[in-house]
């Protein structure tokens, strides 16, 4: 299957900085079949909600996976606890996340789940999380820390639920979602 994946950190650990982290998150993806096929430059982005944490560090990858999406999810969680990712607060800093941007043209658990979380007022988002994997991420067409890295990438990618490409959800993102997205040199 062919798969995306959104990473990101803003905290260092145990003398490895951001971007170091995520360069060792990718050898450790391979070394679990994560074979990587496509990946974005890094890009840094001010960190949500609370602008004043340490900016973030994104990127994404194209991958080929041929296991079950609950066994990736285990193997990007592992690789999350590798890092001591400690889950206190919703969006609190963190050395790494993993996310499942999208799958194939899988919906996960179900169309109907899947708009429950995208419709998710944002005060709710903050306090509630998914006990099953969600895909596509049902954020990913709000952020411009995902949607530019893979506009870089994988432009023509068409989200299976709304049927809109990368570049067409990128145009209808507010300015001020993308401003602060800038590639690192
Ligand atoms: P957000 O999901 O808004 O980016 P987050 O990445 O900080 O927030 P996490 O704490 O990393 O959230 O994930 C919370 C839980 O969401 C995980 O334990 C995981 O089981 C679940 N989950 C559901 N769908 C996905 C997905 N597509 N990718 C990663 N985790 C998911
Ligand atoms: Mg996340
Ligand atoms: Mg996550």
């Amino acid at each position: 299957m062919n798969i995306i994946i959104g990473m990101g950190s803003n905290q260092d650990y145990r003398g490895r900085n951001s971007i170091e982290i995520l360069d060792y998150a990718k050898e450790k993806m391979c070394k679990v079949r994560i074979d990587i096929i496509a990946e974005s430059e890094y890009f840094t982005s001010l960190a949500y909600p609370n602008g004043s944490d340490p900016v973030f560090i994104n990127s994404v990858l194209l991958a080929e996976y041929s296991g079950s999406p609950e066994e990736l999810l285990f193997e990007l969680q592992g690789i999350e606890n590798y890092f001591g990712r400690v889950r206190e607060k919703r969006w609190g800093k963190r050395s790494c996340d993993l996310d499942i941007l999208a799958i194939n043209g899988l919906v996960l658990p179900s169309i109907s789940e899947f708009y429950y979380w995208a419709n998710l007022k944002v005060k709710e988002q903050a306090m509630k999380t998914p006990k099953q994997l969600v895909v596509p991420h049902p954020r990913m067409q709000d952020r411009g820390f995902v949607l530019k890295p893979l506009m870089s990438i994988f432009g023509n990618w068409q989200h299976p639920v709304f049927e809109k490409t990368v570049a067409q959800m990128l145009d209808s993102l507010p300015e001020e979602e993308k401003e602060f997205v800038l590639q690192i040199k």
